[in-house]
């Protein structure tokens, strides 16, 4: 396939259709990034901050237009893609703040003195997701361009038209010519290759542990660095001492935002047993007001899936009404629309408890002690987020400490900011995003000894 229609997931209308990069061209657009990045780091820091805040100047002026078009290509609703694009105007301007702190070291050596700098790794290739296509992208991007490295960005098949508008937003700003690229096309073409291609010298990751860990490979070959941002299966750990009425209310939106394709989607509720019916009346109503509905209507908090593909899957885990609890409602008609649905399983093993299911449905899984959810909470093989509500300040913090996982919330489901870093235990991920530290990961440290002799 040398292209691909693009379908709204509203209402299955095609948008237009985007052709793929070839192998040839996407080798082409690697060499191009490797003079732009020799232009880009010899610059004075000063200069490339300045970049850097015109490109978050050229997003802001354009984040109704980038919302649009991740309204129509992602089926975000509106309200929400406004949010995604006004976040990649404030991760450029947070790292925008990078080039002129990347500190080195000043390290105490006898007969001389000893130096260490944090070198940019050149070309840096990005590989991003369908769920959040701007802001995921953003993460890599941003820190990268900071710490003087190239970017080559390879969005999701299905949702390439904020990534290939970034790319021009960049150019719009200044930014030296090949310096971000966005490459659309196939996994196993453009992804593969920047892999494979030896002038890529990192590669950050974001998806499915499958394919994540099939990157890894790949860049075992040539010892490259890789980032990996994977799945997930947090858990909503609300103890019976918790504001149960704020927890329930809360909860359905630490799932069902972005109808569940999240990849710190809460979609484990761990309920302490002896409050687990109370819980539950207070959930079904909170569930039953989640707005899905037409995403370009201000109020509506939930769209639809992603595709056709993704909703089959996501259907598949609820073959009949066998473990539901309840539902809220969804639209009938066009659209790959998925009623925010939840489960109670009768089995800690069932799958609807163990995979990612990445669309709206949510398992109440009830356990009877602080021992028993902190075992429940990490039996999983990933370790992405996840939450904690108690009012007991000691349990919060012996609980936190236990969960193995990268981010967690105490009383809150908030998992992002970009002042603050993001990343995975165990199979949910390597490495860190975000964050004070996200630009020096970009970096070799070259240590330099200069003799005084
Ligand atoms: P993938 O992991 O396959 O896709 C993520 C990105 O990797 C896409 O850009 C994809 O390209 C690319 N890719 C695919 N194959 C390769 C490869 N061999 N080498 C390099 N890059 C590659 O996720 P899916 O879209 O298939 O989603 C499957 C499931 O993964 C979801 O249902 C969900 O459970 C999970 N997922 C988790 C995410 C998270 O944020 N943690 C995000 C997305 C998915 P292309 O689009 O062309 O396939």
């Amino acid at each position: 396939m040398t292209s691909i229609e693009l379908i709204n997931p509203a209402d299955e209308t095609v948008l237009r259709s985007v052709t793929h990069t070839t192998l040839a061209e996407v080798d082409d657009a690697i060499l191009h990034a490797v003079s732009a990045q020799r232009e880009w780091a010899a610059l004075a820091p000063a200069e490339r901050a300045a970049g850097l805040r015109r490109f978050a100047a050229a997003v802001d002026g354009a984040v109704e237009e980038l919302a649009m078009l991740e309204v129509a290509n992602s089926g975000h609703p509106i309200s929400q893609a406004r949010w995604e694009a006004g976040h990649v105007r404030d991760v450029l301007t947070y790292y925008s703040a990078a080039p002129e702190r990347m500190l080195g070291s000043t390290i105490p050596v006898a007969g001389g003195i000893d130096v260490t700098f944090l070198e940019p790794v050149g070309v840096v290739g990005i590989i991003v997701p369908w769920n959040f296509p701007m802001t995921i992208a953003a993460w890599g991007f941003a820190p990268a361009l900071a710490a003087g490295n190239a970017v080559v960005l390879k969005p999701a098949e299905w949702t390439p038209l904020t990534a290939l508008r970034l790319a021009e937003l960049a150019l719009e700003a200044g930014l030296p010519e090949g310096l971000f690229q966005t490459l659309p096309g196939r996994g196993d073409v453009v992804g593969e290759r920047f892999v494979s291609n030896e002038n890529v010298r990192k590669i950050v990751f974001t998806g499915s542990t499958a394919t994540g860990k099939k990157v890894m490979a790949g860049c075992a070959h040539q010892v490259k660095a890789v980032t990996l941002e994977l799945g997930g299966k947090s858990a909503n750990v609300v103890f019976a001492d918790a504001d149960l009425e704020k927890a329930a209310a809360a909860a359905p939106y630490s799932v069902f935002e972005n109808a569940g394709q999240d990849c710190c989607a809460r979609s484990r509720i761990l309920v302490e047993r002896s409050v687990l019916d109370r819980f539950l009346e207070l959930l079904e109503p909170a569930v039953a007001g989640v707005k899905v509905g037409p995403v370009t209507d201000e109020s509506t908090e939930m769209g639809p899936l992603v595709a056709k593909a993704h909703f089959d899957k996501v259907a598949s885990y609820v073959p009949d009404d066998d473990q539901v609890a309840f539902r809220g409602s969804a639209p009938t008609g066009p659209g790959f629309w998925f009623p925010p649905t939840v489960l109670l399983p009768t089995s800690r093993t069932d799958r609807v408890v163990t995979d990612e299911i990445f669309g709206p449905v949510v398992s109440v899984l009830p356990f009877d002690d602080e021992a028993d959810a902190i075992a429940l909470a990490n039996d999983s093989i990933y370790g992405l987020s996840g939450s904690i509500w108690t009012r007991d300040v000691g349990r919060a913090i012996r609980v936190s400490r236990a969960i193995e996982s990268g981010n967690l919330s105490v009383n809150s489901n908030s998992s992002v900011r970009y002042s603050t870093p993001f990343g995975g235990f165990k199979q949910s991920g390597l490495g860190r995003e975000l964050g004070p530290d996200a630009a020096t990961a970009f970096t070799e440290t070259k240590n330099v000894f200069i003799s005084t002799d």
